[in-house]
């Protein structure tokens, strides 16, 4: 029997024509499946953050699925926004467990902001959400870095000359300089040795990668070019 590698198109749950892309297909995998399927129509929602848009939807929940070994809930949802991009939520009400993936969003990169960096920031904050934190700290050391050099600095120096020159030549005002020196002790030598870097510490980075590009390119520059 063909396994679906031909297309989208087919018969729906209720015996409907479906058009190549239309609507959800279900799998069944035994007769009970199957019967579940056809025991009417049972639409469900839930309320989560959605991990492509970072906004609190209302989801629909496409379908669910319930784990043997700790009862676990799978529920496999998409975003009521435009692009309906899937999020799967693991809950168990027995142990409180709750995961989510891609985790919710927290990091959008700037409208203003160079590509490169944009393109970057956006490889950090998936990272990130999906719980790689020490992948996303070393993406925002090279944002940092790429930042540096497009602000003039020269390429090929180690990651602390580029925070210097960046405090030193950028963003040169007492709580900038602060801001940015503490990036130096999140993932320090990450690169050299496996110190995986924790939650609190990536957030840090990302919030600390987020103020520079803000800092640097969000804010009005008539504001702060010479006459
Ligand atoms: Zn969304």
């Amino acid at each position: 029997m063909a396994s679906g590698f031909g297309g989208f198109g087919g018969v729906g749950p209720f015996g409907q024509k479906l058009a190549d892309g239309e609507g959800v297909q279900f799998h069944p995998i035994d007769p009970a499946e199957q019967q579940n399927i056809l025991h009417g129509i049972d639409p469900k929602h839930k309320n989560f953050t959605c991990g492509h848009c970072g906004k609190l939807t209302n989801g629909r929940v496409v379908c669910t699925f319930l784990r043997k070994e700790n009862k676990g809930i799978i529920s496999w949802c998409h975003c009521s926004c435009e692009r309906q991009e899937p999020t799967v939520i693991v809950e168990n009400f027995v142990n409180g467990e709750f995961a989510q993936f891609p985790e919710a969003r927290e990091f959008h990169p700037g409208e203003s902001w160079p590509d490169d960096l944009s393109q970057l920031y956006e490889e950090a904050a998936r990272s990130f959400a999906g719980t790689a934190y020490t992948a996303a700290t070393m993406v925002c050391r090279k944002i940092l870095m790429v930042c540096a050099c497009l602000e003039k600095a020269e390429d090929g120096k180690p990651f602390t000359e580029y925070v210097k020159y960046l405090t030193d030549n950028v963003l040169t005002f007492p709580k900038a300089k602060g801001s940015i020196d503490k990036i130096r002790t999140i993932g320090n030598d990450a690169n050299h040795s496996v110190d995986f870097v924790s939650r609190d510490d990536a957030k840090k980075a990302m919030q600390i990668i987020t103020y520079l590009l803000n800092t640097i390119y969000s804010l009005p520059s008539d504001k702060f070019s010479s006459p």
